[in-house]
């Protein structure tokens, strides 16, 4: 198989994946579970219990707040304890459904059996009911990203979709609940790259599988022999290839153009695989989004692992069982160490978009000084977005940034992937600085678009 990737820059940190052979596991079912009624992308879920009501796994705690919103249910049976705020993965206080957890009994119309639903025997599941059980299942992208399912499957007028891209890329280093997810649940991920396809009308599916992941890639191969419209693609191992551009461009060597665009405007719709195994779990199974695959891992943490997880889990909890928190100077991130964010608290929850919590040693975690910018041009190198990093974090650093400039510049473009901060010798903290100027420049833009 010859390996892809895509053009422009990128970077090659370290693998670290320490629990690629760990099969997953039943995470442990915490005391208490953390609703927090903002996971996606758009306007929090609106509660719909109240203190003392009694819920089930499954049961409805909160209704989409709006169009770009999601539902979201209990993960555990018991009774709602308050509804209070808990801190977010950024430290924020955030509203919160807390529910104190009591036995483990389930919502009767959820499908626990592993039995394979295949789509043919569905002929019930029309493209408008596919995208209706999303929506009610409160599916959001599993990668990160967060934005509600639905809106993808139904793309604006002025674009046509061609095929569906699934990301199984995991390029992060150390996280390796894709992995799992992939050697696990192959035909269910294979029957719900089925059901998307359906569901936005294409007949050519590719997912793409990064070179390190061999064992997966030769699985899926096995399965593709059933599913002829899927292909599978072996791309060459390179951070960050799960972005949605970097993924378009290496599987099927589109360019989407910079932002308002997006990869359904050169006929993609990009999928992670964990949100195609909650689709086809929704879809064939009625389980709404209440758990998921989530790697615990970190050279100091004592035993590593791939949990499959209730949403609302409390960190801790993972920690524990996982050995508890290293007794030495450690940053634990949500997320991997590219992309993920230091937490400030240990009850933040597990929530849909928690692919990992990574543990830093001291040295992983040491920040060197940062010295002034040598012009070398290794972070316009390393830039997958094609931005001038040096230049965009000059202009945000500045007291009062020229936000005209920076829009001009292109940082709304900017993927906070850290590949500049990464390759930085000077050590600058590029991508914080960026981030900061691309918040203000985000914010400027909503505040034109309300005026006009
Ligand atoms: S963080 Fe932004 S500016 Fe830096 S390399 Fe990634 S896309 Fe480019
Ligand atoms: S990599 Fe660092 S030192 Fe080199 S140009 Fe970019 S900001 Fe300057």
């Amino acid at each position: 198989m010859k390996l892809k990737t895509f053009k422009i820059g990128g970077v090659h940190p370290h693998d670290n994946k320490l629990t690629a052979e760990k099969t997953t596991i039943a995470a442990p079912l915490p005391e208490k579970a953390y609703f927090l009624l903002s996971q996606h992308i758009g306007v929090p879920a609106k509660a719909v219990v109240k203190r003392g009501d009694k819920v089930k796994v499954g049961t409805l705690l909160a209704e989409a707040g709006g169009f770009v919103s999601a539902p979201i249910y209990s993960s555990v049976s018991g009774t709602v304890a308050k509804i209070d705020t808990v801190a977010d993965a950024s430290g924020y206080l955030r509203p919160a459904i807390i529910v104190d957890v009591e036995g483990d009994e389930w919502e009767e119309n959820i499908d626990r059996s592993s039995k394979l639903e295949k789509l043919e025997d569905h002929p019930e599941l029309t493209a408008e009911e596919i995208i209706q059980r999303v929506k009610n299942a409160g599916i959001t992208g599993m990668g990160g990203a967060g934005f509600p399912t639905f809106i993808k499957l139904t793309p604006p007028p002025t674009a046509k979709a061609e095929c569906v891209v699934i990301n199984g890329v995991e390029c992060e280093p150390y996280i390796t609940a894709d992995y799992r997810l992939m050697m696990e649940h192959t035909d269910e991920i294979m029957e719900g790259i089925k059901i998307l396809m359906k569901a936005v009308n294409v007949s050519k599916a590719y997912i793409g599988i990064e070179a390190n992941k061999q064992k997966a890639i030769d699985l899926f191969e096995m399965k593709a022999y059933i599913y002829p419209n899927i292909k599978i693609v072996g791309l060459k191992k390179r951070y960050p290839q799960g972005g949605e551009k970097q993924l378009v461009d290496a599987c099927i060597r589109r360019q989407v153009p910079a932002p308002p665009a997006i990869p359904v405007d050169v006929g993609a719709i990009v999928q992670n695989v964990a949100t195609v195994h909650a689709v086809y779990q929704a879809v064939m199974k009625n389980k709404p989004l209440l758990e998921r695959y989530t790697t615990v891992t970190g050279k100091d943490i004592a035993e590593p692992k791939n949990y499959l997880v209730r949403i609302g889990t409390p960190i801790s909890t993972l920690l524990e069982d996982c050995g508890g928190v290293p007794d030495k100077d450690v940053k634990i991130l949500s997320g991997g160490p590219m992309m993920g964010r230091a937490l400030a608290s240990l009850e933040t929850p597990v929530c849909k978009g928690t692919n990992a919590i990574t543990v830093l040693s001291g040295a992983e975690a040491y920040r060197e000084e940062e010295t002034v910018c040598i012009r070398c041009g290794k972070c316009v190198s390393a830039c997958p977005m094609g931005l001038e990093p040096y230049l965009l974090s000059a202009l945000s650093e500045q007291i009062k940034p020229n936000l005209d400039r920076l829009e001009k510049e292109d940082i709304t473009s900017c993927i906070s992937c850290g590949c500049c901060q990464f390759t930085c010798p000077a050590h600058r903290p590029l991508l914080d600085v960026i981030s900061i100027g691309k918040n203000k420049v985000m914010g400027a833009i909503r505040a034109r678009n309300v005026k006009k």
